[in-house]
């Protein structure tokens, strides 16, 4: 169809001129290093924060299930894509997260736009952090529910929400990322977990960049003294190494997702081998303090060396301005030897285009600080 090429490639050549076209790089990952154009560079933009996509143990977790059980699930788990191994995975979710019960989907991309719109719709409220996740907004608006977005960390302004729309609403949902994915900032759990109760709304906290990382590796509701979060999504894509989303709740609330979620229904189940790493991974995450306790260690290393605040979880963003100084930037890094990725808009809005360093347990100190130099005087000193 001509209009319908026309159509894309007016639309890219727009994006073209903005620098915002985005296509996926080949990138051969080998633990902390990725090759990039035939060098091996030093890589800061994996969120592989543990490192446990190449753990030993968790390859031949994988492995073996694979020989056991297949590489696919054949169906959705409603009809016979259900295995042994989703029981076990599940239950250790809901064990680390001290819920009682705990569901897995497909992705956290899946979870969120499932779980949102099982639980609220056309006459209930939606209150959103600004700056969640994709997924989260794109749940909000799948919902149907009226939705008002809060300034970013801003507990007051969710509270003056809520006290606006509330009333004229059925059911209510707060929505935030418990670790921002961009910011790399933590939450402020527990005041929204106080208004929540207040407001009788339900409170939903994305824990992606949480789980394995911050709170001693049961993520942002366990962090800072802790908060009361009734419903605790995540994904097992990132510090878990493996693939998957999952909700943490109560037995109800579970057993409900799993009757109504549509992506829990009409998706096909995960593979058997990704699963199996996953339960493996958590084993990790549960007995291995030091090496659950070192992102986070690594990242306030960085922000130390830099005179940043100091960061609250393994992601630290360097905001450059434009895309174009973004890009110009990352170039730069990467002739010294590193892999650090610009993120620019639609990712994080325009004018905040940045450097996001994300720092795994195996990078070592010597690196970073030398890192940090480079920064510092060629990234910070020019955009300061
Ligand atoms: C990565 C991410 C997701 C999506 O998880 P996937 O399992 O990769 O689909 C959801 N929420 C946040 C905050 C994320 O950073």
């Amino acid at each position: 169809m001509r209009s319908l090429d026309e159509f894309a490639s007016g639309k890219l050549a727009a994006l073209e001129r903005a620098r915002l076209v985005r296509t996926p790089v080949v990138t051969a990952r080998d633990g902390i290093f990725a090759e990039r154009g035939g060098r091996r560079l030093l890589s800061f933009s994996c969120n592989d924060y543990l490192n446990l996509s190449r753990h030993p143990a968790i390859i031949k977790a994988a492995v073996e299930a694979a020989q056991r059980y297949g590489v696919g699930a054949g169906a959705s788990r409603l009809v016979t894509g259900n295995h042994p191994l989703y029981e076990e995975l599940e239950s250790r979710l809901a064990r680390l997260k001290g819920t009682e019960a705990a569901c897995v989907f497909g992705s956290g991309y899946l979870a969120n736009i499932g779980i949102i719109p099982a639980l609220v719709g056309n006459d209930d409220l939606v209150v959103v952090d600004e700056l969640s996740h994709a997924c989260i907004h794109g749940g909000a608006k799948l919902s149907g529910a009226h939705v008002q977005r809060y300034r970013h960390g801003d507990a007051a302004h969710a509270e003056a929400l809520l006290a606006e729309h509330r009333g004229r609403h059925g059911r209510a949902l707060i929505a935030t990322d418990g670790v921002f994915s961009m910011d790399g900032d933590l939450a402020p759990l527990e005041e929204l977990s106080v208004l929540a109760k207040r407001h009788d709304a339900w409170l939903l906290a994305d824990d992606a960049h949480g789980l394995g990382v911050v709170g001693h590796g049961r993520g942002s509701s366990f962090a800072n003294g802790g908060a009361d979060v009734p419903l605790q999504m995540g994904t097992l894509s990132k510090a878990v190494g493996a693939y998957g989303g999952y909700l943490c709740a109560s037995g109800a609330v579970v057993d409900f997702m799993r009757t109504r979620a549509r992506p829990f229904i009409y998706s096909t189940g995960l593979p058997p081998p990704v699963v199996a790493a996953a339960i493996a991974a958590l084993d990790l995450i549960e007995r291995d303090e030091a090496h659950v306790d070192a992102p986070l260690r690594k990242a306030r290393l960085f922000t130390r060396a830099l005179n940043l605040p100091e960061a609250q979880s393994a992601i630290v963003p360097v905001i450059v301005g434009e895309a174009e100084a973004a890009l110009a930037a990352s170039a730069m890094l990467e002739a010294e030897g590193f892999l650090v990725v610009a993120i620019r808009p639609p990712t994080v809005p325009a004018g905040t285009a940045r450097l996001r360093f994300a720092f795994t347990a195996l990078h070592p100190e010597i690196e970073i600080e030398r890192l940090a130099a480079i920064v510092r005087t060629r990234v910070i000193g020019r955009h300061s």
